[in-house]
């Protein structure tokens, strides 16, 4: 990146021509489109632009459809409909109006990305901007805790003592574990069965998922590992998975998934250890009665 400290970015302007392509996101990629800054020319006058783009109500940049009451306060599209359509200026009725001379004037700025707090140093285009936020590696991390909808996100550090002190999760240090899942009753198999451990090894966290769920009519158990950080980071990472008992053994090699993609979506494309309902009653002995899994496992670095 282009040398240069932060802080530099405030009541930036740069011209160029804009398209009122609303909706429409820039055909160039980011890394074809690098955040710029050069010689900005600096607008005077109080308030900035960049305090004018920012509602009201969640007090973030404001992008098209840029809404404002007959008064001429304006709002972002979200915070409208939170708000009933009444202006929380004035309170009167929103309306349907457009604000085109900002929705104009913005298309000419530069931002800095809004993660700038969390440590992103990038400025750029207003309309490119926002594809840029939604892959900053800067971007907080959701909550990788599958069993209840939970919104919290925060960086890694934050999400592990979020899971021991609010999810109860289990934590251990070291690369090798081994699992015994226990279930009294293994023909019921509902979605919301499922396990959460998080491992610490190489200095970094990973994610065991256990659960129960159907693939088709077929009841399966299935166990994967995901990595507590960015998806390049998880790929230098590999796991295995060994369910063994009642003489069978079954194995599995996989790569950590980064908890950018959501426990659904990995748990959907299947990608890890997967055990049909009746070879998991033969790996449990005994008389069908207990669901009883023995799960060994190893993670390690891949030397590269
Ligand atoms: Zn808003
Ligand atoms: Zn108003
Ligand atoms: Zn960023
Ligand atoms: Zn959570």
């Amino acid at each position: 990146m282009a040398p240069g400290g932060g802080g530099m970015y405030r009541d930036v302007v740069e011209s160029r021509t804009a398209l009122a392509d609303y909706g429409i996101a820039p055909t160039e990629t980011d890394s074809r489109n690098p955040p710029s800054r050069k010689s900005p020319a600096v607008v005077g006058g109080k308030p900035g632009v960049h305090e004018l783009l920012e509602c009201p109500v969640c007090g973030s940049v404001m992008y098209p459809p840029i809404h404002q009451c007959s008064s001429g306060h304006t709002i972002c599209f979200n915070c409208k409909t939170k708000v009933h359509n009444i202006c929380p200026i004035c309170h009167q009725e929103l309306g349907n109006i457009r604000c085109m001379a900002l929705e104009k004037v913005a298309e000419l700025l530069e931002l800095p990305c809004r993660y700038h707090f969390l440590g992103c140093q990038d400025i750029f285009p207003y309309q490119s901007r926002l594809r840029h936020e939604q892959n900053c590696r800067f971007r907080p991390y959701n909550c990788p805790y599958a069993g209840a909808e939970c919104s919290v996100t925060g960086d890694i550090r934050f999400l592990v003592s979020h899971l021991k002190d609010d999810h109860n999760v289990d934590m251990h240090d070291g690369s090798t574990f081994n699992h015994r899942y226990v279930k009294s009753n293994p023909q019921e198999v509902e979605n919301a069965t499922w396990m959460l451990t998080v491992f610490n090894c190489f200095g970094h966290q990973f994610c065991l998922h256990f659960e129960a769920f159907n693939i088709g009519m077929a009841p399966v158990y299935m166990a994967f590992l995901r990595f507590m950080g960015d998806d390049h980071e998880a790929k230098r990472f590999s796991y295995s998975l060994e369910v063994s008992g009642g003489g069978r053994k079954m194995q599995w090699h996989g790569v950590p998934r980064s908890i950018r993609d959501s426990h659904k979506t990995v748990r959907d494309s299947l990608d890890g250890l997967i055990i049909q309902r009746k070879l998991a009653l033969f790996f449990s002995g005994g008389d069908g009665q207990e669901l009883k899994l023995k799960i060994a496992g190893r993670i390690w670095k891949e030397q590269l």
